[in-house]
């Protein structure tokens, strides 16, 4: 098959990490006789510094061209200081909206082999963590309408808009739905209805959804007692929904638990089969250019492209085996690689290059 990807390498880890991806995109073409085309756009800081501004007319034009875009991450301190509209994350807002992707996906799993990585107590990661977190991408409070201005009290306020409607509930509902169905048939929405206008909206649409399929077990749960539960039990979550921000506060929390940051994926969906693959972390300036960085999360994310956007369920198992066996094999970069010196006998630190030979050579059919 011949599939083209638009390739995002961004800022800070972005290239270093993306690279590593396209070598195990590479290796799959090779073994499962594919053809990928890449096609390398500048989106983020370096489309500021470029053309002056993060998501140029050109670069998102190639987005809809395409059968999934691939993205490291983008943003860093230098770009901090300029108007909201000229911030690198606008580029990923504005792929998401141009693109009309709605569901962000975020599996949080624990890797038993990183069990001690997890900050969680041995009795809790050893009960295992494997779940998935759907979040509402295209509504909510980061894209009402937003003011500052001066009251009549004459004190400087901002206002942020908060708006659901009952069709962009129920479509990311379906989707949690449908996947649990794939899973282990469980689907916990969680909302804030007990202060909430729109999370009564969401409860009330989320619920005539959930009578479609009788056959998930359904629950809903506050957003503060979701935040809890999460370290308290991970283990008793599957399918998890809920609205953009409470999502993206959960889901770095979830991610948090597995370990690190480094190694979670996402995948963000609209109605078609195009999407936007990334790992959830940022640009992590702190260690860009170091050969530090974890692939792992990049490599995670192309395997979800590869399943949801190319229709190769074989080709993405290959990927996420080639990962789990160089895990198996002790090979840790340094996120994951214990302090302690008794834990970490028996593993071997390797930088980002060489994960990314690794999980290459590692895929095999
Ligand atoms: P971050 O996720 O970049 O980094 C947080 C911490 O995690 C840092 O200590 C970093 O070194 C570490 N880390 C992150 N990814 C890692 C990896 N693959 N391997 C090893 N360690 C890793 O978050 P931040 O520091 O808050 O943000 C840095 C920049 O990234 C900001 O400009 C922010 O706006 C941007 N950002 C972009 C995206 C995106 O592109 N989608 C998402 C979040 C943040």
């Amino acid at each position: 098959m011949k599939k083209v990807i638009t390739v995002v390498k961004g800022d800070g880890i972005g290239p270093e990490i993306v690279e590593q991806a396209l070598k195990v995109l590479d290796r799959v073409a090779a073994l499962f006789g594919h053809e990928f085309e890449y096609q390398e756009i500048l989106a983020g800081g370096c489309a500021i510094d470029r053309y002056g501004e993060p998501l140029p007319p050109e670069s998102l034009e190639k987005c809809f061209c395409c059968d999934g875009v691939l993205l490291g991450a983008v943003g860093g301190p230098q770009w901090d200081v300029g108007p909201g509209h000229l911030r690198p994350e606008r580029a990923v807002l504005g792929m998401r909206k141009a693109m009309g992707l709605f569901s962000n996906a975020r599996p949080a799993y624990l890797y038993p082999q990183l069990a001690a990585a997890s900050p969680l107590k041995p009795s809790l990661a050893e009960n295992g963590i494997d779940l998935i977190i759907f979040r509402e991408l295209t509504g909510g409070l980061y894209f009402g309408r937003k003011e500052t201005f001066t009251a009549e009290d004459g004190l400087m306020t901002a206002a942020d808009e908060l708006v659901y409607n009952e069709e962009e509930i129920r479509r990311i509902a379906r989707v949690a739905f449908e996947t649990a169905r794939g899973r282990r048939k469980k689907v916990c929405s969680v909302d804030k209805a007990n202060v909430l206008e729109t999370s009564r909206l969401w409860r009330q649409v989320v619920e005539q959804v959930a009578e479609e399929y009788p056959d998930v077990e359904f629950r809903n749960l506050l957003v503060d007692n979701a935040a809890m539960q999460l370290v308290a039990n991970p283990a008793q979550f599957d399918v998890v929904v809920t609205e953009n921000m409470f999502g993206d506060i959960l889901t770095d929390e979830a991610s948090m638990i597995t370990g690190s940051i480094g190694m979670i994926p996402s995948s963000s969906l609209g109605y078609g089969k195009v999407g936007l693959y990334e790992p959830i972390h940022g640009s992590a300036p702190d260690i860009a250019g170091k050969d530090i960085a974890n692939p792992i999360g990049t490599i995670l994310a192309a395997a979800m492209l590869l399943e949801y956007s190319c229709d190769m369920k074989e080709e993405a198992e290959a990927v996420r085996r080639a990962v789990n066996n160089v895990l198996d094999a002790g090979y840790r970069t340094a996120d994951i690689f214990p302090k302690d010196a008794g834990m970490a006998a028996g593993l071997t630190k390797v930088g980002c290059r060489t994960m990314g030979d690794l999980i290459t050579e590692g895929v095999k059919k």
